[in-house]
């Protein structure tokens, strides 16, 4: 179906609201969508070379926020991501982080409130405004310390533009975080050992570390396609991933979730919410929300999202109402990323479904292939399971999705 045809279900503004933690959120993500260049490999809602737009941008979030929200609403956590806040000019930065402090109520002494930042972007200033807002913790898109891999993936920083970004980071907030790429094209385990290795001398608190997909219609995709480039195969970007958690639990990090890793008490709150299968607020092109049991993305078109904000509608593309067995076999799937994996009593307690009696099948099948360890109260995935996480979770949630009925599409 046409996106253009979808767009705009009814949804009513949300009075502030207390529930379970699976269904009134306590967390808010923002997206902002703008970037200095749109790299080849990525495939989120990025906008370049459209710097005039920021404001329109601006005002059309204020009214999204607005259309959901009857009052300002308490939140534990905050995360402005992107594309790439930090690229937004000081005072529209300004703007943006006095409409979060409107909407959204917090205490400054508990708060995690994460920004993301471009290391070629981090200035005395942007972190002196972002820190008088009451942000604590910054998620710096580094990707590695590399010329030849920061090159492959077009990211336009070098070493000591990382360097004075992470210095002048640390001198302001009490947690810093770098994302690094693994299975770049090239990248042997020496290069990916020397990026961990610069990673943990700069002296950061948490490490997101992602391997290189090819999305479909990237350019990087194309030139896949077209023979030009050459993907890591599976046996090194899983010699890279056992690598990444070998050598960082061997330095004393956690590896809490599969692509995550934290000094210790230094994990996100706000991504752990994702992974509880816990309620949370979005906002912004292309985001994506769960409040009240119900699942929603809005449009990733530009045009679209404007325009449905100025008539006063809700810009979102997609909306599935999850029926309580399905939202069962999601949280057990996105539990399961994390180390800890799930506790029986509590998944009850939050789903009201009695985990083996729902996945007992599932659970069985990947016992029995040695990726599940099952120890009283806990399932969680093994140390050889951590590398199908993605197959056992997918068979979780298609467990869960017999009785599933769609939710509007509109
Ligand atoms: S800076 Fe980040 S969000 Fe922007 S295009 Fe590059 S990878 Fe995508």
């Amino acid at each position: 179906m046409p996106e253009a045809d979808r767009v705009a279900i009814a949804a009513p503004p949300f009075p502030s609201q207390t529930g379970p933690r699976w269904y009134w959120p306590r967390s808010v993500y923002i997206h902002i969508p703008f970037c200095a260049h749109h790299c080849c490999y990525c495939d989120f809602a990025v906008l370049t070379g459209a710097g005039r737009l920021v404001e329109d941008y601006l005002d059309a979030l204020e009214g999204e926020m607005a259309l959901w929200l009857a009052e300002p609403v308490s939140v534990e956590t905050l995360y402005i991501g992107g594309g790439t806040p930090s690229w937004l000019p000081l005072p529209s930065l300004r703007r943006l982080l006095q409409m979060v402090a409107r909407f959204f109520l917090f205490d400054q002494a508990k708060v995690e409130y994460t920004v993301e930042a471009n290391p070629t972007d981090v200035t005395e200033d942007k972190l002196s405004l972002l820190r008088e807002y009451g942000v604590n913790r910054l998620s710096l898109g580094v990707q590695s310390f590399r010329p030849e891999t920061l090159r492959f993936l077009e990211r336009h920083h070098n070493f000591s533009d990382i360097q004075r970004a992470v210095t002048s980071a640390l001198q302001h907030f009490s947690d810093v975080s770098l994302d690094l790429i693994f299975a770049v094209p090239g990248q042997t385990l020496a290069d990916w050992h020397a990026d961990l290795r610069c990673a943990l001398g700069l002296g950061v608190h948490h490490l997101s570390t992602y391997n290189l997909t090819i999305e479909p219609k990237t350019a990087l995709w194309a030139r896949v396609r077209r023979g030009q480039v050459q993907p890591c195969d599976e046996e090194t970007e899983r010699l890279l991933y056992a690598h990444t958690i070998a050598y960082l639990e061997a330095q004393g990090w956690e590896h809490y979730e599969i692509s995550n890793f934290a000094r210790p008490g230094h994990a996100s709150r706000h991504n752990q919410v994702y992974w509880a299968g816990e309620a949370y607020f979005a906002f912004g092109l292309g985001a994506s929300r769960y409040v009240a049991g119900t699942r929603s993305s809005n449009t990733r078109s530009l045009r679209l999202y404007l325009s449905q904000l100025r008539k006063g509608q809700l810009p979102i593309a997609e909306s599935e109402t999850l029926t309580p067995r399905l939202r069962a076999a999601e949280t057990a799937a996105l539990q399961l990323r994390r180390r800890r994996g799930i506790h029986r009593d509590a998944f009850r307690e939050q789903t009201g479904f009695d985990l083996d009696e729902l996945l007992g099948s599932v659970l069985r099948k990947h016992r029995g292939r040695g990726w599940l360890e099952d120890a009283g109260p806990i399932v969680r995935l093994s140390r050889e399971g951590i590398f199908y996480a993605d197959v056992v979770c997918a068979d979780c949630v298609a467990c869960g999705a017999d009785e599933h009925q769609n939710g509007a599409t509109n």
